[in-house]
């Protein structure tokens, strides 16, 4: 019995498991556990179980170096990370992903070629083709990934700006063709200049993941980290196969499939295309020109009126925003929901597949104050008991209620559906000012009559709101 083989089993098992899990709230937690869990298992089992001719892997003191370091520094960044900085966090830990794919291609390349004989001219056309694809499939996607995830991390962090030429796509276009065409020309020809070619393609890949990256809106860049998420994967699982090593294969494969789907499923969340988010250039410099300007006068509610409004509604719903993660209120939020629960008021949270900055944003934002999973609707069937509403408390969030998406065939959010808070008897708008959201256009529901505005910090607003509330 190959103990190895069971291990890399049980990981696979274990990774499968953990996916699934993730998929909902209340298991997500125990899910990534168990996956870390199976991961461990890989290692160890790779560290200490693999042999290749009765010689096993060795470099002890490198290896578990490189592990200590790793882990360390990725449990401070883990715990130290900002709710709102997680995309960035995503996409630096992704790109490291495509970097060590794409290390793999290159260790394994100079494997290949550590005999080469200048003087033996068939030297190249007698390597194996399967090897030489994978390894330069690895090269490609994975340095595309890692350079690209580097972009995206600067955007989000605001430390790059959009940057776009005329002709880019074009430019783009022909960069993946001669990346490509080079490539084959390698696996068909041969040639005595491989070694060279070989780093030509690592130069080119470095050059094509920026500029894939550079000129797409910030307001895209979840969506693209999680493209790049599944480049990573596929490319892990091109190291998996140089290796034959089960585990990685199918974590390669998980990834860039679960990468793919979710890419898919943001796109389809915002109603556009994969190509219209890839050239778009939407929430990036030029978006803020995209849009109707709202027009018209706005109503402000004071904190005393909305404390009667909430307290004497039969239901209210909260429609929590990238706004509630910035104000860091989730626990406040929590706090007024539970004492308007225990005035007989019924409490739900409406949660927009695309609020706030990455896929589940909200979700784990309110899961990290304990709101109930029960309490969260999804949008369908928010969208259906807004009409028996007595008031929706709008807390930080701004397109994902933006009625131009349902109006304005000219706004660059048409046809993104959202949430139909209008249905409810009042809307209560709480953010710091009248300044758009994320895709940097005007929302004219601020300006409707059932809309009154509540200013001020999320946090502070709720803090003061509980106070009221408990005065009545
Ligand atoms: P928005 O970015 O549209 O709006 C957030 C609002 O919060 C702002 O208008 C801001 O107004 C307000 N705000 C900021 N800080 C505070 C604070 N401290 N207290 C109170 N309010 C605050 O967020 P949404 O969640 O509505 O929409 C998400 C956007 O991100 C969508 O455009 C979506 O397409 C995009 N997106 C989301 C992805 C995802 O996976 N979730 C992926 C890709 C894009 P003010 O400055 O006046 O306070």
């Amino acid at each position: 019995m190959n103990i190895l083989i069971i291990s890399y089993l049980i990981t696979s098992v274990t990774f499968i498991l953990g996916l699934k899990m993730l998929s909902n709230p209340a298991t997500a937690r125990k899910g990534n556990l168990i996956a870390a869990a199976g991961m461990v298992i890989a290692i160890l089992a790779t560290i200490f179980l693999y042999e290749e001719e009765g010689v096993k892997l060795g470099n002890y003191g490198w290896i578990f170096g490189g592990l200590i370091i790793g882990s360390v520094v990725g449990t401070l960044a883990a715990k130290k990370v900002k709710m709102t900085a997680m995309p960035q966090m995503v996409s630096l830990f992704n790109g490291m992903g495509g970097a060590c794919a794409a290390l793999i291609s290159i260790v394994e390349f100079d494997h290949l070629v550590h005999n080469y004989n200048p003087d033996d001219f068939t030297f190249f056309s007698s390597l194996d083709g399967t090897t030489l694809l994978i390894i330069l499939a690895g090269l490609i996607i994975g340095t595309v990934s890692f350079a690209g995830s580097m972009i995206a991390w600067g955007k989000l962090d605001g430390r790059v700006k959009d940057f776009s030429f005329k002709g880019q796509q074009v430019f783009n276009i022909l960069m993946l063709v001669v990346l490509i065409g080079l490539t084959a020309f390698i696996l068909i020809a041969r040639p005595e200049e491989t070694i060279l070619f070989f780093y030509v393609i690592l130069a080119l890949s470095i050059i094509y993941g920026i500029f894939f990256v550079m000129p797409i809106g910030g307001a895209d860049m979840p969506v693209v980290i999680s493209l790049l998420n599944s480049f990573t994967g596929v490319a892990a699982a091109c190291g998996g196969f140089l290796y034959d090593n089960k585990a990685m294969l199918t974590g390669g494969i998980l990834v860039g499939a679960a990468g793919t789907l979710l890419t898919i499923l943001m796109c389809k969340a915002m109603n556009r295309s994969l190509t219209n988010v890839l050239i778009g250039n939407f929430g990036g410099s030029s978006a803020a020109s995209g849009g109707a300007k709202a027009q018209g006068t706005y109503k402000e509610i004071s904190l005393s009126d909305t404390a009667v409004l909430l307290s004497y509604s039969n239901r209210v719903y909260i429609v929590p925003g990238y706004g509630l993660a910035v104000a860091q209120a989730q626990h406040a939020c929590h706090e007024l929901e539970k004492l308007l629960a225990e005035k007989g008021v019924e409490v739900k949270y409406a949660i927009h597949p695309v609020a706030g900055r990455m896929p589940g944003h909200m979700n784990v934002l309110l899961a990290e104050a304990d709101v109930s999973y029960d309490l969260l609707k999804e949008m369908e069937e928010a969208n259906d008991e807004f009409n028996s509403t007595d008031a929706v408390l709008i807390l930080g969030a701004n397109d994902v209620v933006n009625p131009a998406a349902k109006t304005d065939p000219t706004s660059p959010i048409y046809g993104m559906p959202i949430l139909d808070v209008e249905l409810a008897k009042n809307v209560i708008v709480n953010k710091r000012s009248m300044k758009p959201g994320y895709a940097g256009i005007e929302n004219e529901l601020f300006f409707r009559p059932k809309t009154s505005m509540l200013f001020g910090d999320a946090k502070k607003v709720i803090q003061d709101l509980i106070g009221e509330v408990k005065n009545l």
